[in-house]
């Protein structure tokens, strides 16, 4: 088969690799289509311990096209969405319920083969059914099961007035899942008009151009702060300025990935005088079920979010896309094998 392999930092290579088989308890799925995110940008650039040579890829979908012994729930023929996160089930982490940081953490397309290829083989308990939906819809799994987490750590209150940097591809998946999630409103905050658009089509409440007017803007709508403030930027600046937005008892959730090495200025202050939380939320655990019955049930929209669909030769294209946010029209760019 044919597979996009990091081969080492910054050299990515489509090589003719052997079509793996499904061993036992695992299945083997026709990749239909693999999103491409920032975390695959890292894992080229050679971070995120990436165990090289990898073949990247970890928001999968596809049809099953050859089940391994032991496998009672699937079969032949079944779409899926793969949820990456491989863990052991017996350490510390895990028996807390906290999969996702497994002290014996794997993922696909992180520590082993990923979905930019033709085939990719998966625990079985880690593919998820799916129904109604397409492979490139259901390739969203992954990345929503990631703001589902999200959610689920945050627990908007129902009613909640919340506003949102970012409106790239998660920031918009986020500013849906707020919205049947309890947040009467959500107000996002973007430097690019269309996105700001885009997010307005989805169901932002309002839509501010960040720039000089932002903040102005932001007191005109909530005088007293919103009772979410999050972002899907990964800026450090952008997260330094979210507590001044926070009304009094409000949750502030920090989901965009900054850089390892970046630090911010906190009012310990403030988060004790106006009962203030700030949550983090790491990957996903269980709640790739939850993202999808969001989007077998339509509440959450991601055909407009698709840009681009690239054939697995161009996935060096698709990286430098994401290497330069606000280059370009890009947003949630899928790789296609077929
Ligand atoms: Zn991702
Ligand atoms: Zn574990």
């Amino acid at each position: 088969m044919r597979a996009a392999v990091i081969t080492r930092p910054r050299t990515l290579e489509v090589q003719e690799v052997p079509t793996p088989s499904p061993g036992p308890g695992q299945v083997r799925v026709r990749v239909g289509a693999a999103g491409v995110c920032g975390t695959d940008v890292h894992l080229f650039d050679g971070h995120f311990h990436a165990r090289l040579p990898l073949i990247p890829g970890h928001e999968v979908a596809g049809v099953i096209d050859a089940v391994g012994p032991g496998v009672a729930e699937l079969h032949e023929g079944q779409l899926v969405a793969l949820d990456p996160v491989v863990s052991c089930g017996q350490c510390w982490a895990c028996r807390r319920g906290q999969r996702q940081h497994c002290l014996r953490f794997e993922a696909l397309g992180l520590t082993r083969p990923g979905g930019f290829a033709q085939h990719v083989v998966a625990p079985a308990a880690n593919a998820h059914p799916v129904r109604g939906l397409s492979a490139a819809e259901a390739s969203f799994a992954e990345p929503l099961g990631c703001v589902a987490w999200g959610i689920v750590r945050l627990r908007p209150e129902p009613g909640s007035k919340a506003l949102l940097f970012g409106a790239g591809p998660i920031g918009l998946l986020l500013m849906q899942a707020l919205r049947i999630s309890g947040a009467a409103e959500v107000t996002v905050v973007d430097p690019v008009p269309e996105r700001l658009a885009l997010a307005k089509a989805l169901g932002a409440s309002h839509a501010v151009p960040a720039g000089a007017g932002t903040a102005d803007a932001l007191r005109d709508l909530e005088p007293h702060g919103f009772d979410v403030v999050a972002e899907a930027t990964g800026v450090a600046g952008v997260v330094e300025a979210m507590p001044r937005y926070a009304a009094v008892g409000g949750k502030v959730l920090i989901f965009g990935v900054a850089p390892e090495e970046a630090t911010v200025r906190l009012s310990p202050y403030d988060v004790f005088r106006r009962d203030l939380s700030v949550v983090g939320s790491f990957s996903l655990n269980g709640t790739l079920p939850l993202a999808l019955s969001w989007l077998e049930s339509g509440r959450v929209r991601v055909g407009p979010l698709i840009s681009h669909r690239l054939p697995i030769e161009e996935l060096g294209k698709a990286l430098e896309y994401k290497e330069h946010p606000g280059m370009g029209d890009a947003l949630k760019v899928l790789i296609v094998p077929e």
